[in-house]
């Protein structure tokens, strides 16, 4: 044996090699181009045709690209102009009914997903508000798992009944054909499908539905076997979370009549975003020919994966981190496929990026602006499907030596960069002790201090921070940033808004009053553009929704704050009024949650870095004379990790780190928090651990249903209801609003209400603003009226 020369091992080697894939590319384009052309056409400057074209082009594109580096199955259907699952209600024909569409076309789509307009008046596209003007509701969006990108909710209703009704998988099955690309089209499970979708009332049970779904699946299976797809991937991405019965007996239900009705084609079904701890058994169990399993965020379960893995399927390692934007470390993927190599054999194992690609940018090429040393510690997608590629020749030894060589020394000059080891930063982080996340007495003390000192009403008047951010502001920005704009001028402009926002809630008796945030593009980038340990790109876009998109800042290293951030601005506004100014701040598990983050250290260090840099920055407010600072929190509860189990150690570190930014000032200075689109229940907890002084909270759309957390938890501090729902032009009246504080005063203490909006006004325009807030301090000097009647 030893005797076979080199040659012949090479082509032995060449023959039963492992293959490489890819569950999904980014659609968006380098440059945006979907989301420019989609928003185009919904404003009729382009015909459908065009949108297609482009739609096509893009397509074209990104497979030619994925052929050229070298990848073995690429997918069809990943391709969306709006949403995937969107895309999946569409091709089952589940469009709920009143649309009155049957078949799903091309605009259906749209229509699911941006509601039906009747005539629009001074109201923005998709509002979805409810100012009667549109005349049908579009369907819900929210958070796919623990992801930034958001997907269409499916509707489900006992009468519901599927039917092939799109027949986008097919085309794009063919359109790769004709390119001469044999794809591997991609779908939504369908218990991952019935999983996230939601019924016409909360008792009816989408599972219900699986008889009805399942012929439906086999058709399309089916259909894609005789169009010659010999691959098909499907992806169950629930394998992430904690499953009930019903999720179960789904699996063992569906799976068996999939794979026979796939026929000749053979089925990959695809798990991420999460360790399947209890579900591994049902994953690896699926009469499927091949499993993907997600080996980063799972890399601690390879070995018992490996072990059990069965000897009739092929395994398809994601070890490329598809949600951060990091090189991969060669190094550390090979000891994992090794030991896969080793022990399923070469050909059983394939390697991927861990999930769809639509979670990173699209390529690095565009990058001119990042330094080089930067530059090298980066991979977005295209790089990604590279590192895939290597991976596999260098286990199959065909890459030269110089490809581990050069990833190694890129790791070494980020592991040991002085750019992201700041010593001073971690020496006191480590000298952080607990007592510096408690404030100094319990809230009835500084209760009492903060009435003193602030002089306030009873239901006192605020609102969340933002005044409208008029085009006319967001260009001064642009062209300041973009050099067009001077510094002085631009400074000038933002004072002159700065004053009016500020003249006006004084003309309309605010009682503490916000500068208004016109400096500010964004709640984080505003911040990690000011701190240390932070880089932006210029085209490192991800998809958010639809056409929408959203560059996160990347936090790369440790994080400090060189200088003040917030008190050039927020002590010129408290020069021009009498009245409490309130500082804003964002806090740290936002920035966090909201920004690529490093992946060298626990996020919980990173959140507490930011922390500690945020604290200095209340600190400092203080020292000018704020005497109430609001730090934002609106992507705690989003932070969630997916399973239930992993949720009290996050609230943990997440509250911890919210008190530590929070806990530097006196007690008389009040520390407010805000969130939004938060539901309570289940970590109210939580909630009140962060110990603000006051929470301001989203729930007008709710007539204040989301108090009942609050009032069965006995929560002890100020709580101001929001009673203006910022996400729709309609101007609320006194009336109606001091309805909704008489529910929230007959649930809670009148001395711990406060009178405010939803939310941040930065959409919304000036006519309504003035309007709507004119009629919440009405509101208030309402109640103040009644309570002093009744007190007599
Ligand atoms: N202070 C921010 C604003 O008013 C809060 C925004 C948010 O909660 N998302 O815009
Ligand atoms: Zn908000």
């Amino acid at each position: 044996m030893h005797l076979v020369n080199d040659g012949l091992r090479e082509m032995m080697r060449a023959m039963s090699s492992i293959r490489t894939l890819n569950l999904g590319y980014p659609r968006i384009g380098e440059h945006r181009e979907l989301k420019k052309a989609t928003e185009l056409f919904w404003e009729g400057k382009l015909s459908r045709q065009e949108l297609e074209d482009t739609g096509r082009k893009l397509r074209r594109q990104n497979w030619i690209k994925q052929q050229a580096a070298g990848i073995d199955l690429i997918p069809s259907n990943d391709f969306s102009f709006y949403d995937q699952v969107l895309d999946t209600t569409c091709l089952l024909g589940n469009v709920p009914p009143r649309f009155g569409v049957t078949r799903a076309d091309f605009d259906t789509q749209f229509l699911i997903a941006r509601g039906q307009r009747g005539a629009a008046e001074n109201c923005e596209d998709a509002c979805g508000c409810d100012a009667g003007h549109v005349s049908t509701f579009a369907s819900e969006m929210t958070k796919w798992f623990d992801t930034n990108y958001h997907f269409i909710v499916p509707e489900f209703r006992a009468d519901t009944r599927f039917k092939i009704s799109a027949t986008k998988v097919f085309d794009e099955f063919a359109e790769a054909r004709a390119l001469g690309i044999h794809a591997k089209p991609v779908l939504v499970g369908p218990v991952t499908y019935l999983s996230l979708g939601k019924g016409q009332d909360p008792d009816f049970d989408p599972f219900s539905l699986l008889d009805q779904i399942i012929p439906v699946y086999e058709e399309i299976l089916a259909r894609l076997a005789a169009q010659g797809a010999t691959w098909i991937q499907i992806d169950e991405p629930v394998f992430a979370l904690d499953l009930n019965e019903r999720q179960r007996d789904a699996f063992l239900e569906v799976y068996p009549l999939l794979a026979r009705a796939a026929g000749p084609a053979k089925l990959l079904v695809a798990s991420y975003f999460g360790e399947l701890r209890d579900n591994l058994p049902l994953f690896l169990g699926l009469p499927v020919a091949a499993l993907h399993f997600d080996a980063v965020r799972g890399k601690a379960e390879v070995s018992a994966l490996l072990e059990k893995f069965p000897e009739d399927k092929i395994l398809s390692l994601g070890v490329v981190d598809g949600r951060n934007i990091w090189k991969n470390e060669f190094d550390d993927s090979l000891s994992i496929l090794t030991a896969a190599r080793d022990a399923l054999g070469k050909e059983r194992l394939w390697i991927a990026p861990s999930c769809s690609l639509i979670h990173s940018p699209v390529t690095l090429e565009n990058e001119l602006k990042l330094d080089p040393e930067l530059n090298d510690w980066l991979a977005f997608a295209d790089q990604k499907l590279a590192e895939v590629v290597s991976l596999s020749e260098i286990l199959r030894g065909r890459a030269p030596s110089s490809v581990l060589t050069e990833n190694r020394a890129s790791h070494a000059s980020r592991g040991n960069s002085p750019r992201i080891h700041n010593p001073a930063v971690q020496a006191r982080l480590a000298a952080v002790t607990p007592a510096d996340s408690d404030r100094k007495s319990a809230f009835p003390i500084r209760q009492k201090l903060q009435k003193a000192k602030l002089g306030l009403p009873l239901f006192p008047t605020t609102t969340i921070g933002s005044f409208p951010q008029t085009p006319e502001v967001r260009s001064a920005r642009a062209r300041w940033k973009n050099g067009t704009l001077i510094g002085v001028a631009y400074d000038a402009y933002i004072k002159e808004e700065t004053r009016r926002c500020v003249a006006f809630q004084d003309e309309i008796g605010i009682d503490m009053p916000v500068h208004g945030e016109f400096e500010r593009n964004d709640m984080v980038e505003y911040f990690g553009e000011q701190l240390d340990g932070f880089t932006f790109t210029s085209h490192g876009w991800v998809q958010s929704y639809g056409t929408r998109c959203v560059k996160p800042p990347v936090i790369f290293g440790d994080v400090s704050r060189p200088r003040p951030m917030t008190t050039y601005w927020s002590g010129f506004a408290k020069s021009l009024t009498k009245k409490p100014m309130k500082g804003m701040l964002t806090g740290p598990v936002t920035i966090l949650q909201w920004s690529f983050v490093r992946n060298d250290q626990p996020r919980e260090t990173t959140t507490r870095q930011i922390a500690l840099a945020i604290r200095d920055e209340v600190v400092d407010l203080e020292a000018i004379d704020i005497a109430a600072i609001q730090i934002d929190e609106p992507a705690i509860r989003e932070g969630l990790p997916l399973r239930r189990a992993d949720w009290q150690r996050y609230l943990d570190w997440a509250v911890d780190a919210f008190r530590l930014c929070a806990s530097g000032v006196r007690d008389e200075t009040q520390i407010h928090t805000h969130m939004c689109y938060s539901e309570f229940n289940d970590i109210i907890g939580s909630i009140a651990a962060l110990d603000a002084d006051v929470i301001t909270i989203e729930t007008s759309r709710s007539n204040m249903e989301l108090l009942d957390a609050f009032v069965d938890f006995n929560y002890p501090n100020e709580i101001g209801p929001g009673v203006y729902d910022i996400h729709s032009p309609r101007v609320p009246g006194v009336g109606e609003m001091e309805n909704l504080m008489l529910k929230a005063q007959a649930l809670l203490p009148a001395e711990n209400l406060w009178v405010n909006p939803d939310c941040g006004l930065k959409t919304r325009g000036w006519p309504e603003v003035r309007n709507s807030l004119t009629n919440m301090v009405a509101c208030a000097k309402a109640l103040r009226e009644r309570a002093a009647i009744s007190n007599h």
